[in-house]
Formats: structure tokens, C-alpha cells, sequence
């Protein structure tokens, strides 16, 4: 895979109308933002600015954390000056529920402090105070000139939206399925919301919609009626989609039908971690989705066979385990010096029956000697056999090749025009 190559991706992204959220725009045709979500107290301003911190640096580009009561509300401001005050520069989105109308009421600065709001118009009141509440956090977002994303869940839906759609599907001579009904149900609350979201006087400029669900299929096929019935910016997700392997198969398997379907402006992995886990593991989950998919690039991907009988030490995994960390440590620094560099593949391979195929369609690849193989690693740059490493130190030699490369092969501005300053010296 050559740099710049695009790999096979949505034929057309769905039109949707951008969104900005301070300097991150959703939808209108610019790339797809990954978002993620605190699970800090978010009264607790140490330890909230902390993880909203880790998840930007591993690449999150808006983070969402809860305001549910008063400290949360008034720490809001206080975050995001701890955030400022520290170079982190991205949009926080608030999440309101129940009482957000309240919140917002008493703690102006907390608006001030938010570039989004997220309401969910099924856990804010019934009836008439439904209306009025929503109607409240409309117009707090109006006045603070910010963007809200309408999101529906499947676990908190609007009821009394849900109980007379189902009356009126009881009342049909054709009765549809409860689960239908219920889809559709999502789908009317989102656009409805918008609809008087809009009747309030957001634009359509400041809304995004999501309907979340925990089902894949289910998640698919709201999506498709959502993104087929109105032109506002989607964002989209599996709720609740669980721990480990199941949460991220179920995650990847929905948001890839959706996204090769060209639909959905902004993603998030709504991973549970394991106990001590590391938050920022959803970030990476999405750019990994994005990227496998050759929607976005975010860092060199290590292309590393699944090893075999051929493969009898743990040298080759250590290997390809040393140098993924590695490329994605050096992300922060690379992504400012060595623009490009996210586009790199590195092949690490555990023998040599398939290691230089794969070796010369990367940038670099190392075959690792497999079992009764003779203990040398040829290493291809470019396509091109440059070296055999052998010895005790080919995991650091291999390193140093990697860094070497990239400092060559994605010079940045400065180091271009300082050696393009020194080329001319030496012609003169
Ligand atoms: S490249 Fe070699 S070690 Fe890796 S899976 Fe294939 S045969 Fe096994």
C-alpha cells in the first residue's frame, strides 16, 4: 500500500449539513470525528481535565463528560481552564439529562464552557414540562451560539411517543412487528426533536442527531432510515456494546456497515473497560476502525501475521507488540514533525513464507526466522531488500531502521527547507 493510495471506501458520503464545534467540524463532507467519553466524577476537576487530557492526547477529538448535579456544573468551567491552561485544546461536549435545564439556569459559566450540549429528549420531563425543558435547553444553546446533539436511546426512548405509536400500529389493519414499531419510534423522536429544535431557532447548522441502540442490526437499520429521512449530521454509535472483544467485534461490525454505506459525520466506541482498563482504548478502537477502513489516517499501522506452527518463540509477537507501542508513543511528536508519517505501514512478519510478499507492499517489513529457518530477519524498505539483521539486537535495530525512515521519508516542513537550504549551499 503506497501513501495516499485510498483503499475501498464509501462510494459517496452521505450529504449532511456541517456542524462546527469550536474548531472540530461534523458532517459537510469533512472527515469523520472520533469522540469519546469521560467516566470520571466529573465534579472531581483533577481527575475529570486528567482523563479528558489522556483521551485527547490518544486522539480523541471531542470528549463528552456528564453534567448531572450541581458540582458537576459549576467544576465545568474550572476543567476546561485546567485543560487550557495545559495546551488541551479540545471541545468539550456536556451531557444533560433530567435536570439540565436547571443546571444550565444556575451555572451560566458551565454553558460558556461547553462547545456542545447533548440532550436526550426521552429523560427530560413528560408532557408539558417535557416541552418546556427541552424548549429551556434549546434556548440556552441559542443563546450561547452552540451546536446539540439530539440523542436518542433505545433504553431511555421518549414513552409516551413510544405508547402511541404503538396504539396507532395496534389500531392498523396490518400490524407491524413491536420491534419495528419501536425502530421507527427512534427515528420519529430524533426528527421531531429537531423539528422543534429548529422551530426554537437552532439552525440546522447546530444540530446533530444520533439514535443509539445496542443491537447491530438494529443499529444498521435505524441509521439507514434516519440518514434516508433528513440531511442533519449523524453521529453514530452502539450503546452499551460491552467489554473486550464482544464490545469492539459489535462496535466495528455495526459502524462499518453504516460508514461503507457512507453514513455518519462522527463515531464513538462506547467500550466498557475492564476494571483498571485504560479509557483511552475506545479512542483507539475508532481511529483503528476508520483507518482499517481507509476512511481516516491516524498512525502507522503494523501489519503482523497471526503467527503458527512456524513461529515456536514469543520473539515475533514481542516484536510486532515493541514496535506498534512504539509508533503510537511517538504519534504526538511525529504527527507535528513528520506530517504523513500516519500513513506509513510497517510489516512484521513471523517467517519467511509469506513475510517478504507482505514485506514489500509495506514501507518496511521484517520476516522474523521461523522454526528450523536459518536465525537471520531480512529487512525490505520501499519493496527493496536493504539489510539482514541477525544477533540479539534486531528488535532495536530494527527500531533505529524504522525511526531512520521516517525521519527521511516524512521530513516536515522545517527539516525540508533546511535541507533544501543546505542542497543550495552545496551547489553554490
Ligand atoms: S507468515 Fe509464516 S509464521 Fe506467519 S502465519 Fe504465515 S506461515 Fe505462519
Amino acid at each position: 500500500m503506497m501513501d495516499g493510495e485510498t483503499r475501498f471506501g464509501p462510494a459517496r458520503r452521505r450529504a449532511s449539513v456541517a456542524v462546527a464545534v469550536g474548531p472540530v467540524s461534523i458532517g459537510g463532507g469533512a472527515p469523520v470525528v472520533v469522540q469519546s467519553m469521560t467516566n470520571t466524577d466529573t465534579a472531581d476537576v483533577a481527575a475529570t481535565a486528567r482523563q479528558v487530557a489522556e483521551l485527547a492526547r490518544a486522539g480523541s477529538e471531542l470528549v463528552r463528560i456528564t453534567v448531572n448535579d450541581a458540582d458537576a456544573a459549576a467544576a465545568v468551567p474550572h476543567i476546561r481552564e485546567r485543560l487550557d491552561s495545559a495546551g488541551i485544546t479540545v471541545p468539550l461536549v456536556g451531557d444533560f439529562h433530567f435536570n439540565g435545564h436547571r443546571l444550565l439556569a444556575r451555572h451560566p459559566a458551565c454553558a460558556g464552557a461547553l462547545a456542545k450540549l447533548r440532550i436526550n429528549p426521552g429523560n427530560i420531563g413528560r408532557g408539558a414540562k417535557r416541552d418546556d425543558q427541552f424548549a429551556t435547553l434549546i434556548e440556552f444553546a441559542c443563546r450561547y451560539g452552540r451546536p446539540v446533539r439530539i440523542g436518542v436511546n433505545w433504553g431511555s426512548l421518549d414513552q409516551e411517543l413510544l405508547a402511541r405509536m404503538m396504539d396507532e400500529n395496534a389500531r392498523s389493519p396490518a400490524p407491524l412487528a413491536a420491534a419495528l414499531v419501536t425502530r421507527r419510534a427512534l427515528v420519529a423522536s430524533a426528527l421531531e426533536s429537531a423539528r422543534q429544535a429548529e422551530a426554537l431557532g437552532l439552525g440546522r447548522e447546530r444540530i446533530v442527531l444520533s439514535c443509539k441502540v445496542s443491537g447491530v442490526q438494529d443499529l444498521v437499520a435505524v441509521y439507514r432510515d434516519l440518514a434516508a429521512r433528513c440531511d442533519y449530521a449523524l453521529h453514530l454509535g452502539l450503546t452499551e456494546a460491552g467489554m473486550g472483544s464482544k464490545g469492539i467485534v459489535a462496535s466495528a461490525a455495526a459502524l462499518a456497515v453504516l460508514l461503507q454505506e457512507g453514513i455518519g459525520d462522527t463515531i464513538r466506541v462506547s467500550l466498557t473497560p475492564e476494571p483498571g482498563g485504560d479509557r483511552a482504548r475506545e479512542v483507539i478502537v475508532a481511529q483503528e476502525l476508520l483507518q482499517t477502513m481507509g476512511l481516516r489516517s491516524f498512525a502507522p499501522l503494523v501489519i503482523a501475521c497471526p503467527g503458527c506452527g512456524r513461529t515456536t518463540s514469543t520473539f515475533f509477537q514481542e516484536l510486532a507488540d515493541r514496535i506498534q507501542g512504539y509508533l503510537r508513543a511517538q504519534m504526538p511528536v511525529w504527527r507535528e514533525r513528520h506530517p504523513g508519517v500516519e500513513n506509513m505501514h510497517v510489516a512484521v512478519m513471523g517467517c519467511v513464507v509469506n513475510g517478504p510478499g507482505e514485506s514489500k507492499q509495506a514501507n518496511i517489513g521484517i520476516s522474523l526466522p521461523g522454526s528450523g529457518e536459518s536465525p537471520v530477519a531480512p529487512v525490505y524498505v520501499d519493496g527493496v531488500k536493504t539489510v539482514t539483521l541477525k544477533g540479539e539486537n534486531i528488535a532495536a535495530e530494527f527500531q533505529a531502521i524504522v525511526e531512520q525512515y521516517v525521519a527521511s521519508r516524512y521530513p516536515g516542513r522545517a527539516d525540508a527547507a533546511a535541507e533544501s537550504t543546505l542542497a543550495g549551499a552545496a551547489r553554490r
